[in-house]
């Protein structure tokens, strides 16, 4: 078994005081939710911080809400597992209710919550391993080493977002709440990220994410979800697909696509204006597959091949659209 490296466990009881606990111990603090992510990490020597910020007692964090203008607030502290029976995500985000089904384990859904799933650190074969594992190799990019195993050569980490809510917050246009001691600001949830798997995020160590709200949603808006992994259980995504299709009338108006797992950052399609306008149906959801394919580039990150990952993205398009409702299932 693995021990956890010695570290001091701070427990604020406001928001404030996590928020002066981060400022005061900068790049030494790690804020830690339900620690399904964090206290592996730490057993595997990937972070050198020696503070810990619990953030289970900040009732700030907490709860689901409904707007007046309709849009949904849920806090950072929200259980996944909470995500998939709440009667009002699963009535009006269904996509969401849906990834968060597909996180993990049981156990692993009723600890783990929505901010930790946003910003869980992004996972390699060559990183997520016992440090005496590492050390065989020499290190990576990002641990205790100059060169990345994955893109030989390469100057970034492209170890993976594998974060299932992510791709359905930003096709939905969800923003995340930060805040520090300097003030509060708001991120889409697709800028959130970075293409640099060393850190992924652009919230900064002294920022706590507080909330997330996903904006009123027009009308007739279906988003389903899609995930490839190798057991259907327990498993991190190979591929983590996301769609949103407005069509009134059965013409497209407007349709989002991410794509996860792929690399640091999520992947939003791009080019899809280009489907306004047609009727929808099977044919273009091939094209919108096709065009997704052409855009993704699956790595040998983690221990699923690469090129298959690929010939199946089309797939999971379809599938993600059949989730939504918009497509026969098949
Ligand atoms: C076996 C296994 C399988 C898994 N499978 C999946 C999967 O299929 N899909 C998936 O998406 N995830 C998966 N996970 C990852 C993880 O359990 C979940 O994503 C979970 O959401 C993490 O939430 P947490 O609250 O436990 O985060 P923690 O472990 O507490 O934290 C994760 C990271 O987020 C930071 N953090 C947490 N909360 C905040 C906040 N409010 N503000 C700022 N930073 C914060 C922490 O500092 C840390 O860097 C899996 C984990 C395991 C162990
Ligand atoms: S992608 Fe490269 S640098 Fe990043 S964790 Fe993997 S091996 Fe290390």
């Amino acid at each position: 078994m693995l021990p956890l490296p010695p570290f001091t466990y701070h427990a604020p009881a406001t928001l404030p005081e996590a928020l002066s606990l981060l400022s005061e111990h900068g790049m030494d603090a790690l804020p830690m939710a339900g620690g399904t992510d964090l206290l592996v990490n730490l057993k595997h020597r990937l972070y050198d911080a020696r503070h810990v910020v619990g953030l289970r007692g900040l009732p700030e964090l907490r709860g689901i809400r409904e707007e007046p203008d309709g849009a949904v607030v849920l806090g950072a502290l929200t259980p996944i597992a909470e995500l998939t029976r709440n009667p009002l995500v699963r009535s009006r985000l269904p996509s969401l209710a849906a990834a968060a089904g597909a996180i993990a384990g049981p156990q692993l859904r009723e600890m783990g919550t929505l901010g930790g799933n946003l910003c869980l650190d992004t996972r390699c074969v060559y990183v997520n391993q016992s440090r005496f594992w590492r050390q065989a190799l020499g290190g990576c990019l990002k641990k205790d080493g100059t060169t990345c195993h994955v893109v030989p050569g390469g100057r970034n980490c492209v170890a993976a977002a594998s974060c299932d809510t992510a791709p359905v917050l930003a096709t939905l246009g969800a923003r995340v709440n930060l805040a520090s001691v300097a003030g509060e600001r708001e991120v889409t949830v697709a800028a959130l990220y970075v293409a640099d798997g060393i850190r992924n995020h652009v919230r900064r160590p002294d920022e706590l994410l507080v909330s997330v709200r996903v904006p009123p949603l027009p009308a007739g808006l279906v988003a389903g979800f899609a995930k490839l992994r190798m057991r259907e259980a327990i498993d991190f995504p190979a591929l983590s697909i996301a769609v949103a299709l407005l069509a009134p009338g059965g013409r497209v108006e407007r349709v989002a696509v991410t794509v996860g797992a792929l690399a640091a950052r999520p992947h939003a399609v791009a080019g899809l204006e280009r489907f306004r306008g047609r009727i929808w149906g099977r044919d273009v959801a091939d094209e919108i597959g096709a065009l997704t394919r052409r855009q993704c580039h699956p790595l040998a990150n983690i221990n699923v091949d690469p090129e298959w990952r690929r010939e199946v993205l089309a797939v999971h398009v379809r599938r993600a659209f059949a989730a939504a409702g918009a497509l026969p299932a098949g």
